[in-house]
């Protein structure tokens, strides 16, 4: 390793790095390039990609494709306002995904990042209470356990503890929680699991607008995967209730789990839906909050008549044209397949994970693995050790988890399971 090239003076001095110290950074790799599933170090040290950039870069680094989207609409147009005025690339995307989310979504709103969209979906559920006459349904009910982004409002449904809300204490809004969802994904359904949010919906819904959830895989949060049937009960408490029910699929969304969205392994429906991430291909940041015509109808029934949010760059024109080539190009290029191979070689090779002495659990859904670990990883130290193995995993907490590109090689896969599950090997016992 060149320590002089791959660790930069002044990015260690002057640049914020996510949830790191300014005294006491944790060391950030200097990246020169990224082409396919591989990460160029600035020393000429080749990572294979693990993380595909937090769920985002789908199809890999510098596609051809996506390249080609942004530098036509570049030459057209990079940004307008989108407050009376409209364009194609805003079309367009809106009838490739409405022919792809569930079929009781009519409307979209285009936002900036996966935290907007969630403070978006937050502001609709509460317009949507107050239109239909129930100002006083304002409040919002989850699950522990989850992530939604680091904005105020989303912050206040993450899982509390993760979620830092001893750090914001008071200034958060105080949502209900109820514990994450204990039966597994492939598990037998224990109706005993739905209880504490039955509980707390009979007992709050007079002050409930919603209820907030990511579908199936809780991400951020834990990288929990659970049953389907929590979805269909929870939607049931919700229809009874008069709340309505949020999925969000930032992370899930476009093929993640094995499915093109999470609601799919449930066939439940929500009223409110956030997608983002993947949505570009990992491109630009860009989000978008679906809508039932119930709800939308709704907020538009009653003064001020309209939903009152409207970002300065949304629906960005460069963000749209990139997000629609990437819709096109996932659902052209046998994403099924790819992430039915994935999640095969996933199991296979993460699992004799499971016998080593500082091991959890092993998990795996669709394009994603997870290896829990027993004690909390020493983030510094893995990084580097993974960077040593050439490969670009990213762990938190006790969490070591991959959820690659849905191009990567067969070889190149087993390049990250078995550094994976070497360097979790080397951990203290
Ligand atoms: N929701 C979920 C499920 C997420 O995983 C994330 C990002 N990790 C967000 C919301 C927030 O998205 P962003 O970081 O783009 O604001």
């Amino acid at each position: 390793m060149n320590c002089e090239k791959l660790f930069d003076e002044f990015d260690r001095s002057h640049l914020w790095h996510p949830y790191t110290s300014t005294s006491n950074p944790l060391p950030t790799y200097k990246v020169e390039r990224a082409q396919g599933c591989t990460l160029t170090l600035a020393d000429g040290t080749e990572l294979i990609d693990g993380m595909s950039s937090w769920w985002c870069a789908v199809h890999g680094y510098n596609h051809p494709v996506l390249n080609r989207a942004v530098e036509e609409q570049l030459h057209r147009m990079s940004h307008v306002m989108f407050g009376g005025l409209t364009h194609e690339p805003a079309i367009e995307l809106g009838k490739e995904l409405l022919k792809i989310v569930p079929p009781s979504m009519e409307y979209i709103f285009y936002a900036d990042s996966g935290s907007v969209a969630v403070e978006v979906a937050l502001k609709m559920a509460v317009q949507y209470q107050f239109a239909a006459g129930h100002p006083e349904k304002n409040n919002f009910v989850t699950i522990r356990s989850g992530y939604h982004g680091d904005t105020w409002n989303a912050m206040s449904v993450c899982d509390p503890v993760t979620g830092m809300h001893s750090l914001f204490g008071s200034a958060l809004p105080v949502r209900y929680f109820v514990p994450s969802p204990q039966c597994r994904f492939d598990a037998e359904w224990d109706e005993k699991d739905i209880e504490p949010l039955r509980e707390v919906i009979t007992q709050h819904h007079g002050e409930l607008a919603g209820l907030i959830l990511e579908p199936i895989v809780q991400g951020a949060g834990g990288m929990r995967f659970y049953h389907p049937q929590y979805l269909r009960e929870a939607a049931r408490l919700c229809r009874e209730h008069g709340m309505l029910l949020i999925f969000d699929e930032i992370a899930t969304g476009f093929g993640r789990t094995g499915k093109l969205f999470a609601w799919e392994h449930a066939q439940v429906e929500p009223d409110i839906m956030c997608i983002g991430k993947a949505l570009t291909g990992g491109y630009m940041t860009f989000s978008a909050v679906l809508a039932s015509a119930k709800v939308a109808d709704c907020i538009s029934s009653k003064e001020p008549r309209a939903f009152m949010h409207g970002p300065t760059f949304m629906g960005n024109p460069l963000a749209c044209a990139v997000a629609l080539a990437s819709v096109r190009l996932l659902l052209s290029s046998g994403w099924q397949e790819k992430v039915r191979r994935i999640e095969a070689q996933l199991k296979e090779e993460l699992a004799p994970a499971a016998s080593l002495p500082q091991v959890a659990d092993v998990r795996v859904l669709g394009a994603i693995g997870v290896i829990e670990t027993k004690k909390p990883v020493d983030m510094g130290w893995m990084q580097r050790r993974f960077v040593e193995e050439g490969i670009w995993v990213r762990p938190f907490g006790r969490l070591a988890y991959i959820m690659p590109p849905f191009i990567i090689r067969p070889e190149e896969l087993t390049k990250l399971t078995s550094g994976l599950c070497k360097i979790v090997g080397e951990m203290p016992e």
